[in-house]
């Protein structure tokens, strides 16, 4: 591992001081915060990133590690453990999916280590990116080509990738958010601010270092997933090599309201597919107002899937990605809501 200079923040405002440096969201980002430090520093042990400095947020736990549930919605704070959120009651009644995302992802030590905030900016699993003896990987070494195009790229993104990068966004917990419209809280040097969450990871778009959004010294503080009638009947269904401790396939977060039979409102969320968490508006869009049969989860897989675009190892993912998408509607369609309208 190279040197680097440890400093430990107090507040949000010395980490957003202490933050302040070039490449935030970045690979080659000269400063890491670090949180559970379960990604961080395997990859700089790898030598895959790189910083110079890094600042330690686990001081401000305190402040942000609660898990707030009522009618205007859920709030979790960005260093709570994926371990308290995925074992919450409110969370498992209320909010299935994202309670099942945060269960099946990782091993228990991991998720009694790693936090929310570190979760959803975890790095892609792309071999090429993560052994830094190979040369061409414009993600690590910007310019340097793409190794996987065409390499061993049996779980690389068929959505949402260019030819400068086609690796894939490998978390659960994220899958679960974008399919209920969640929203970030930040902190940052100029102060707090809220997005969408839709909005953190960045396109490949040329360049695919560049991959979020955060402004430097930025910290994310809090989840929020706003109230709405599908969030109780909602679920992660997860595709993967084997039964545990293993990264997606493919997978889904689902969340319905149903009249009857007929679909009144959807959530569709996509895994393992695309360089980010995936939502497809369009899936949902061919399901509203219409009763959820087989023939009209098959139908919105198709539209989901219809831009997928493949490289060789990966030929099989859009397929797969179909049929996860239509179990777990059929799933969500089924199963009984321990809390309707969380
Ligand atoms: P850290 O390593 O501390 O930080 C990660 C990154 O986020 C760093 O760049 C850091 O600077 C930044 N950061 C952290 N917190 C903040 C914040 N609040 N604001 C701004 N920036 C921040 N994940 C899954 O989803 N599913 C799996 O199946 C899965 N399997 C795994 C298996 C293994 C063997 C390992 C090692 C990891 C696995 N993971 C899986 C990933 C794991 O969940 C992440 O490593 C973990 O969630 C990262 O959280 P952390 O707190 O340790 O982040
Ligand atoms: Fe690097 Fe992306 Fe290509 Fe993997 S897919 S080698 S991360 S540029």
């Amino acid at each position: 591992m190279r040197p680097f200079t440890f400093e430990r923040a107090d507040d949000l405002a010395q980490a957003a001081r202490l933050g302040l440096g070039a490449g935030q969201g970045q690979t080659n980002a000269t400063v890491q915060f670090l949180a559970g430090g379960t990604t961080l520093v395997d990859l700089m042990k790898l030598d895959v990133l790189r910083p110079e400095r890094v600042i330690d947020i686990g001081s401000l736990r305190g402040a942000y590690d609660s898990i707030d549930a009522g009618p205007s919605g859920l709030k979790l704070g960005a260093l709570t453990k994926m371990s308290a959120v995925a074992d919450h009651p409110a969370v498992l009644d209320g909010y299935p999916a994202i309670a099942q995302s945060l269960q099946l992802a990782a091993s228990a030590q991991l998720r009694n280590m790693a936090t929310l905030g570190g979760n959803v900016l975890q790095k892609t699993r792309c071999t090429y990116y993560r052994d830094s003896t190979w040369e061409a990987c414009n993600k690590r070494n910007p310019g340097s080509g793409c190794a996987a195009i065409k390499g061993f790229n049996r779980n690389h993104a068929v959505l949402g990738v260019d030819e400068t990068c086609i690796s894939q966004y490998p978390g659960d917990f994220a899958v679960a958010l974008i399919a209920l419209d969640a929203q970030l809280e930040l902190s940052g040097p100029q102060g707090p601010r809220r997005m969408a969450f839709a909005a953190l990871h960045a396109p490949p778009s040329g360049q695919p270092h560049i991959e979020t959004t955060l402004q430097s010294g930025e910290i994310i503080t809090a989840f929020v997933v706003p109230p709405g009638p599908w969030n109780g009947r909602s679920l992660y269904l997860k595709v993967r090599d084997r039964a545990s401790y293993e990264f997606a396939i493919s997978s889904a977060a689902v969340a319905l309201e149903l009249e009857g039979e007929r679909v009144r409102n959807v959530r569709i969320g996509l895994g393992g597919m695309a360089y980010r968490p995936w939502r497809s508006e369009q899936a949902e869009q061919t399901l509203i107002g219409k009763p959820l049969t087989e023939a009209n989860a098959e139908a919105a897989a198709a539209v989901a899937l219809t831009s997928a675009k493949t490289h060789g190892y990966n030929n099989y993912k859009p397929e797969l990605a179909r049929r996860t998408l239509v179990r777990a509607l059929l799933q969500a369609k089924s199963m009984v809501p321990k809390r309707e309208g969380a």
